[in-house]
């Protein structure tokens, strides 16, 4: 069976991620989402349920059987540690969904596997030996900030609050295999450089 070529997609918030995991899904990839999974895992019945119930107690679970994220937010506010705990239930499960994930697509005949992982740089370590390339998507931080804040209405500061919480550009553009410049193009150029680097890979 053909080894795919596994790329690690990332960027920071607003950067165009998300856009361009969907040209690289037009092309022929197949994307394995972080973030959906570490969603699905805590929603009513999820494979999280179980052990977030014995580490934390009735108190965060939902009475449909989910994970109260209101209840879990504050908690993590409160109690630095308790993220740390949250996160040594969520991120094995994570790990173990996108294996399972990546056996099926192998076994479909998958070419490419895109890794859509918002915070890759942030737990680089854990990811790099899973990955053949790391693709980071990069604008200027202003970029960001007015694509969010046209997106959703959040205001400047909340912008930059979250983007203060996440890994500096020169962070994220020290771990780029390829970096795609998405600044000062249209959505049209965007989906022509995510063809170039797909043609550069040789797929
Ligand atoms: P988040 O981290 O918040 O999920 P993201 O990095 O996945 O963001 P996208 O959702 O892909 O970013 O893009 C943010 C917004 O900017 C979207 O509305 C998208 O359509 C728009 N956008 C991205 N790139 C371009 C571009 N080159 N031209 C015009 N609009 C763009």
């Amino acid at each position: 069976m053909r080894k795919p070529l596994r790329l690690g997609l990332t960027g920071g918030i607003g950067s165009g991620k998300s856009t361009v995991a969907g040209f690289l899904a037009e092309a022929g990839a197949t994307i394995l989402d972080a973030d959906a999974i570490s969603r699905s895992v805590t929603q009513a019945g999820g494979r999280a349920i179980p052990a977030l119930l014995a580490e934390f107690g009735e108190e965060m679970i939902t009475p449909e059987g989910a994970l109260n994220r209101d209840a879990m937010r504050s908690l993590v506010f409160s109690n630095p540690n308790s993220k740390r705990q949250l996160e040594g239930i969520i991120h094995p499960l994570v790990g173990q969904i996108l294996q399972e994930q990546t056996q099926t697509a192998i076994e479909a005949g998958a070419g490419c596997l895109v890794f859509d992982i918002p915070l890759l740089v942030e737990s680089i370590a854990r990811w790099r030996p899973q990955l053949d390339r790391v693709c980071v998507v990069d604008c200027q931080p202003e970029t960001q900030i007015q694509r969010v804040m046209d997106r959703s209405g959040i205001s400047r500061q909340e912008v930059a609050q979250i983007m203060s919480q996440q890994a500096t550009r020169a962070e994220r553009l020290a771990c780029a295999d390829v970096v795609i410049l998405n600044d000062g193009i249209d959505l049209a150029q965007l989906k022509q450089r995510v063809h170039e680097m797909w043609v550069s890979f040789g797929l």
